[in-house]
């Protein structure tokens, strides 16, 4: 088969949910095709890795160690594919191999100009990422809106390759928004037809646009966007507002889309979504409720946790619960956590609030309350310990006070070895040996795990025996027996405390929440009495 390239650009304003259309419009096709999808950012940094997460959302991590967009969460959880660090493309990586090609003379005394240079590098490189991942489809998006001046070249690039594939193999979805505006209540096309014409300055018509609406589009309305963009109605797909973004794939089949790709790109396509179906019924008619709190230093911003809260969603479906989120700044002295069944203390670099963090630790170890810590969560579940029952005055990480009395959490020598994209960081999927009889064990199921990781600092091995001593089990080590990868406090004594220097939530899907996520729910309901 010829491979088949699926564009999505978006129009009229950003945050509109590109990443999870085009994730859905893959989820009607990966049950049969293999699926590769790339984003396009339209930014100068190489990677997401050294960007604020509150300005950017979260910075996702793939088994190969690559920091990407947030927007890799959405694919994996939605084609059930394990991503590369390559598939996403920003204009600094574009820039950086531009100009290295330059230096090395592969331009040949040529003027390296932006048209065709730089747009031909990015289509050949779509055309590379196909080849090498022998994909059947690619899902290519284009970050930001028609118009941002820092997308063009991908514009033009996604353009070119449509006169190299020919007009069967490649689709383009332009995503864009129909507003009700309140006093005029009624659907307005204009923003999508000025949209669709700065599409077409730039030599691209669209082949299916969805429009966002909070309603179903109106016969009418679609009529007119029909009209101004050479398409027919059933080409005109209502993005339609959801209380949860996993209905957007059935909310596109029932609209027909995956006939619609299936005529357009010559596919032979039967979405599979019958589980899918369920796990959202699951989590329509939960019978259960309960409260999970999250004290973390981006609360501002729920995008900085994205994988966390989708981690929980997947339990919400799981355990036909519904969950709330208690967000807690921990920079504030105050914290209430009774109407709390369970807290996670989640991941983090710097100082801030991290005192406060310790003490809610504490709080849930001595009222046993459920807890899961993730990354910075068991660095400080260990300083906690180590200062409350081991008795280690001034025990701390080496990240926040350097020349503390007791660096239970440290730099280790080897690790400030490795200098590559992420710093000292340790990046990517490792394997983790967990203890028998452990409580992780009894979660996974397995001997020997792999989660991915993002951290430069560890428990300190000097600090490994006492901590033991005192009662903390390390349910799971690198497989060198040096690395401490899961803690726990003795199931008999705890409803649930556990902690991983991992970030398990970055491989949670709807049809397989993350084993420890799934822990600390079931613990949360026990404690409730549900
Ligand atoms: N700041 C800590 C470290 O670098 C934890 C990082 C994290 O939570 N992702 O080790």
């Amino acid at each position: 088969m010829k491979r088949k390239y699926i564009v999505i650009t978006g129009g009229v304003l950003s945050g509109l949910g590109k990443g999870i259309a085009i994730a859905s419009i893959g989820s009607l096709l990966a049950s049969k095709y293999k699926v590769v999808p790339i984003k396009c950012d339209g930014y100068l940094n190489v990677d997401p890795g050294t960007m604020n997460p509150i300005e950017h959302g979260e910075v996702f991590v793939l088994d190969d160690g690559g920091e990407v967009d947030m927007d890799f969460g959405h694919y994996e959880r939605y084609l059930g594919v394990s991503c590369k660090s390559d598939w996403n493309l920003t204009m600094g990586k574009v820039f950086k191999e531009v100009r290295e090609k330059e230096r090395r003379g592969d331009y040949l005394g040529q003027t390296v100009q932006m048209i065709p240079h730089v747009s031909d590098f990015i289509k050949n490189y779509f055309v590379r990422i196909g080849e090498e991942n022998k994909a059947d489809i690619m899902l290519i998006e284009i970050g930001g809106t028609i118009g941002d001046m820092e997308n063009e070249l991908y514009i033009d690039a996604v353009r070119s390759l449509r006169r190299d594939v020919g007009k069967d193999n490649i689709l383009f979805v332009h995503l864009t928004y129909v507003p009700i505006p309140s006093g005029v209540d009624e659907q307005k096309s204009k923003p999508t037809q000025q949209s669709l014409g700065l599409l077409r300055q730039k030599g691209i018509e669209p082949n299916i646009i969805i429009a966002r609406c909070s309603e179903l589009l109106s016969p009418n309305i679609k009529r007119k966007i029909a009209a101004t963009s050479n398409l027919i109605e059933e080409e005109i797909i209502t993005g339609i507002d959801v209380d949860d973004v996993y209905k957007i794939p059935l909310v596109f089949e029932e609209q027909g889309l995956s006939q619609l790709l299936a005529r357009k790109l010559n596919l032979a396509v039967h979405p599979n979504l019958e589980k899918w179906k369920e796990f959202i019924r699951n989590r329509e008619n939960a019978d259960k409720e309960i409260t999970i709190a999250i004290a973390g230093k981006y609360t501002s911003l729920e995008d900085s946790y994205a994988s966390i809260v989708e981690a929980l969603k997947h339990c919400m479906a799981h355990f036909s619960t519904k969950i709330n989120i208690k967000w807690i700044n921990t920079e504030e002295n105050h914290f209430d956590l009774e109407k709390v069944s369970g807290v996670i203390v989640p991941g983090g670099f710097g100082s801030r609030g991290i005192e406060g963090k310790i003490k809610i630790i504490q709080h849930c170890r001595e009222n046993k309350i459920p807890f899961l810590g993730i990354c910075l969560g068991l660095q400080l579940a260990v300083i906690e310990f180590a200062r409350n029952v081991c008795g280690l005055e001034g025990a701390n990480t080496t990240e926040i006070v350097k020349d503390c009395s007791n660096p239970v959490i440290t730099i280790l020598e080897e690790q400030k070895n490795i200098i590559n994209k992420g710093g000292t960081m340790r990046l990517g999927a490792y394997p983790a040996i967990i203890k028998e009889d452990s409580l992780v064990h009894s979660l996974y199921g397995f001997k020997e795990i792999s989660e991915r990781h993002r951290h430069r600092y560890e428990v300190n091995p000097e600090y490994h025996e006492i901590l033991q001593e005192k009662g903390m089990i390390f349910s799971g080590m690198s497989p060198d027996g040096k690395l401490v990868e899961f803690i726990e406090l003795p199931k008999n004594e705890h409803l649930y405390f556990a902690a991983t220097q991992a970030h398990p939530e970055l491989k949670s899907s709807l049809l397989k929440p993350a084993p420890l996520f799934k822990g600390l729910v079931e613990a949360a309901l026990k404690r409730k009495g549900l």
